[in-house]
This record gives C-alpha cells, structure tokens and sequence, in this order.
C-alpha cells in the first residue's frame, strides 16, 4: 500500500502552494515575471510542492527562493475545492496564511516587484486570474485597522460581515475602524460605543476569525490577544431588528465622543496613579525590586496588581501584599501604615505632572492592527512615562484638570480609587 503523495491530490490535480503573506495587516503582492504568458500579472507568490515533500515545507521553500524571507506557514485561506482554489485543469491553489519571522521580500528571478497591499487598496495590482478569488478570501483574514490609538472617533470602513448574536443584536465586522473595543485578555477599559451606518452601536469587543472562518468572542477565543493563528478584528454590536444587509459596503462610523472623552480621562488619570504610587512607594523597598518603571521608580503597581477597571473620569485598582511581595523586599506593612503620607506625596507629584500639560499618545511603532504591541507616551516632568497599553488616553494632562487619589487596606492587600475633576 502505498501513501497518498502529497504533491497530487486524489483527483490528480497537481498543488501548487502559494502565501498569503501579512505583516501589520498587509497583504504582500509579487508580479511575475515569466513565463512571457504570466509576465506582468501580480500573485501571492509561492510554487509548486516537490513530490514527497510537505506543502507548507514546500511554501516556506519558495518564499525563501523566490523573494529572500523566512515565513511561519500559521493557517489556511479555504477554497471551494476541499480547501484548494482552482487553478487550470492539471493543478489547485493551495493559499496558506503566513507570517515573516525574517528578512523584506525584494524581487528576485520568479518577480520583478513586490508590494504591500492594505485593505481597500488590494484592487490597485492587476491580479492574475486564478488570485482574485484567494486575494479577496485573504484580504477579510487581514484583521481590522484601527484609529483609536491616534484618537479617532469616526471614520469609514469596508463590513467584511455581520454574525448574529441573538436577541436582535448583530456583530459587525469592518476592515478599519476608530472604535476601541474591549480587550477579552486585560478587560481593563470598556468598548466604545457610537453608531455604525446609523444603527446603534452599543458594545465593542475583540473578535478572532480561526480558520474555518468563525468568529469568536469572549472565552471561545482560547488564545490571547494577538495569537498568530486567529484574525483580530474589532467587533461591533449593533441593535438590529434583522440582519443589517451590509456586508461589502463602505460605511460611516461615529464613537460616542464624549464617552470616549471619559474613559480616556479616566485611562490617563490610571496611569499617572500608578506612576505617583509607584514614587511614593519607593522608600518602602530593601531590595532591588523586581521590576522599575521607565522613569527608575519599584514598579509596585505592575507587580502587585489584581484588578484594573478603567471608569468614566476615574479608576479603580486592586493591589495585593501577599507573602512574595515580602520576600521581594516590600515593605507591605510600613507602606499600609503610611497610606495618609503616601496620598499626600501623590497629590503632589499628580498635581505637578497635570501642571506640566504634558503631551500624551499612544505609540503603535506604525502597526495599525489590533493586536500591535502599543505604549503609552508621556513626557511628564522627572522621566518620561512609558507604560505597554490598549487603551485611550487624553492629548495632554492639561484635559485631566486635575486627578485625586484614595487607598483603602483590603483583606490582603490595598484598592486605589482614581478620580477626574475635568477642567471646567
Ligand atoms: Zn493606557
């Protein structure tokens, strides 16, 4: 008996394997240059697989012969033809997703250009037949473009889909969109709401697209925030009688702007609290600490914290002082005996910091996907402030008026409660 080889299907049709290839939510096209039948026409680059030899093994081959990159083979594009796209008659399109762990695709001997497509710009290359269908299929499973770190609150995008949800609700799938949406890993901040084509939008949450195509929200998600073998795409959950017919248009969307004022206020007045806390709990330590913030200080809020719940114009955090907080050289009991000291301390560096009118932003190292690695920015006085974060966040301190601290001790530990009194 012998195996069933795997560079022929069961229908005899020969596989050719060819990548989606994505990076920060680019799609990477290559125009062939020969033979003279095909020279001219863009593809996603690949070729064939090798008797005997496995096809993503056959992929990551060809990307590395053909345009200089070494690629992670993280999921398929489904065909109609048992998961293949036609082809001609002799052979399919196997579409693999892909990844770059390394090198810039430059053209070679099989291309004479290479190109990174965005969403609603896949049209601007002259496809070759057989790749419009994969492209199209590929370009839904580039996840959605987002503008909230920049501070949008509207915007247009294309509805990729629109899944029930039940009870009369809708998530809505856009290839770009200014809504922040509810991070399932770190629940921290609420997702935006506003309006989408007109119709209500009354929660935004982070949805994955696995390989057969499914959305997933909540726990079914499984993996975290930006876990390679899902789509990240923000989801908008919109109140509809019936299913909004929608999908393929290009749409208005529009943030409740003074919601999303609140929740950046309250998102900035946190971190400027753990940055005070983190000071003003300094003299507490007699070890060097696990981990210091930016700005030098034992950064206590990132190794005691629990719970982090981001409020209109405030914030709440829960901070434990168990026994590794001891053996790392914390101070747990002096510091909850200080706490009246350490508000005052706090007060004052808040205060100078919301003085200073310091600019605030959110730096996306120019990924405008979901899942980027992004950090808050602020060049408060003494150091600047650099904190990993998903969040929203106001242009400068001066937005905040000015931001009040409170600690309570709790059965093992402490809470902060974080308030914004806006500028008038
Ligand atoms: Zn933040």
């Amino acid at each position: 008996m012998s195996e069933q080889p795997t560079h022929v299907r069961p229908d005899g049709r020969r596989v050719v394997v060819a990548g989606a290839v994505e990076s920060r939510g680019r799609l990477l096209s290559a125009r062939r240059s020969r033979p003279a039948s095909l020279a001219g026409g863009w593809e996603l680059p690949g070729g064939k697989v090798e008797p005997g030899e496995d096809p993503a093994a056959a992929l990551v081959r060809e990307l590395r012969e053909e345009l200089g990159i070494d690629v992670d083979v993280v999921g398929q594009v489904p065909g109609p033809l048992d998961g293949d796209w036609p082809l001609d008659e002799a052979s399919v399109l196997r579409v693999m997703r892909c990844r770059i762990e390394r090198g810039e695709p430059a053209a070679g001997i099989a291309h004479d250009d290479v190109r990174w497509l965005a969403p609603g710009s896949l049209a601007d290359v002259a496809w070759l037949e057989p790749d419009v269908a994969p492209v199209a299929a590929a370009a839904d499973r580039l996840g959605t473009w987002v503008s909230f770190p920049a501070g949008e609150v509207s915007g247009e995008g294309r509805v990729l889909r629109a899944d029930p949800l039940g009870d009369g609700r809708w998530a809505v799938v856009v290839d770009r969109t200014p809504f922040h949406p509810l991070d399932h890993s770190w629940p921290d901040q609420p997702g935006d709401t506003g309006s989408l084509a007109g119709l209500a939008v009354v929660d935004s949450l982070t949805g994955a697209v696995d390989d057969e195509g499914s959305l997933l929200l909540g726990d079914a998600v499984g993996v975290r925030r930006g876990d390679p073998s899902r789509t990240w795409v923000v989801v908008h959950v919109v109140d509809s009688p019936e299913r909004p017919d929608l999908v393929g248009d290009v749409v208005g969307l529009e943030v409740d702007a003074v919601r999303r004022a609140e929740y950046s206020r309250g998102h900035s007045a946190c971190h400027l609290a753990a940055l005070a806390l983190n000071e003003a709990s300094a003299g507490f330590w007699s070890k060097e600490p696990p981990r210091r913030d930016s700005r030098g200080f034992p950064f206590l809020d990132q190794i005691a914290i629990q719970v982090s719940r981001i409020e209109p114009d405030g914030a709440y955090d829960a901070y434990r002082c168990g026994r590794s907080l001891r053996k790392a050289g914390f101070d747990s009991a002096g510091f909850l005996a200080a706490l009246d000291e350490v508000t005052g301390q706090a007060h004052a560096l808040l205060d100078s910091w919301v003085a200073s009118g310091a600019a605030s932003r959110l730096d996306t190292a120019g990924d405008p996907t979901l899942p980027a690695r992004r950090s808050w920015i602020c060049d408060v006085p003494g150091g600047p402030a650099v904190i990993p974060c998903g969040g929203t966040h106001v242009r400068e301190l001066s937005a905040l008026g000015q931001v009040r601290v409170s600690y309570a001790t709790t059965t093992d530990g402490f809470e902060q409660r974080t308030t914004v009194v806006p500028p008038s």
